[in-house]
């Protein structure tokens, strides 16, 4: 962690919750990171709970956000949802290029890089994702890789735009299956991501967040979080605990104190 980057703790529900259980679930983070300052929190739930965790969330320092979006603003896209209509409920953030969106829905770095700006064009902060297979790992490519995605937002849109998201580093082999990057592994790609956007502004290399992401845990975070490149976590299964979930706002508002 650096000082001079405001730690940013991101819970991505996906597709899980229901009315009373997210309820729940509000109820808790809301209580229990009340006296939370040195951070900031935000929670992504499923799209049809956004209007519901919005009047949870209203008058908390809490924010919330979409987990996708249109690269279209409007039109016959069915099923889609569009950057104007997550802002007309106050979304802050939404997440993009999700690893899960990237292998099911079979989206490139190009259509990443159009949501991206249509997040931008909506007032909302992306949280663009980014991260290897655990194939490309063995293979030796990770930095190959992860460039081409970062390379991919900054030549579509800009290195300025760019700056006005936030970056999760997500390795596709520690999402959700417990298998959690060592801290000196995440640090290398963060420091990586970091200086790949350098080449084109060090201003924003030095400013943007990156967050890390891939089965944290209250018991891991500590430890990841105390790395100088890393700025936060994206925090998939235990966004769904309010314990855990506080646990780990817990330690990087600890960690941001120091
Ligand atoms: C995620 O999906 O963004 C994620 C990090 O999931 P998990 O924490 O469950 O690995």
């Amino acid at each position: 962690m650096n000082n001079t980057r405001t730690p940013l703790i991101v819970g991505n529900w996906k597709m899980n919750g229901t009315l009373e259980s997210i309820q729940s679930l509000l109820t808790g983070i809301k209580t229990d990171t009340e006296t939370l300052n040195n951070i900031q929190i935000a929670v992504c739930p499923p799209a049809i709970f956004i209007p519901y965790t919005k009047d949870m969330l209203a008058k908390t320092k809490i924010a919330w956000g979409g987990q996708d979006l249109s690269e279209h603003a409007k039109g016959a896209y069915t099923g889609e949802i569009s950057g104007p209509m997550l802002q007309e409920y106050n979304c802050r953030y939404v997440i993009v290029g999700h690893s899960e969106r990237r292998m099911y829905q079979q989206e490139s770095n190009e259509l990443v890089a159009q949501k991206f700006a249509a997040a931008i064009k909506a007032n909302i902060i992306p949280i663009f994702c980014v991260g290897e297979t655990l194939q490309q790992r063995e293979d030796g490519i990770t930095e190959q890789v992860v460039g081409k995605q970062v390379d991919a937002v900054i030549e579509h849109d800009s290195c300025a735009l760019l700056g006005q998201g936030v970056i999760a580093y997500e390795p596709v082999w520690a999402i959700g299956t417990g298998h959690t990057a060592t801290p000196e592994q995440a640090q290398e790609v963060h420091a990586f991501i970091r200086e790949r956007i350098a080449k084109y502004d060090k201003k924003i290399a030095e400013s943007i967040k990156i967050l890390y992401g891939g089965s944290m845990k209250p018991d891991n975070a500590a430890e990841l979080l105390a790395q100088s490149d890393i700025d936060g976590g994206l925090i998939g299964g235990a966004s769904l605990k309010s314990a855990d979930f506080v646990a780990i706002c817990n330690r990087a508002n600890a960690q941001a104190a120091v």
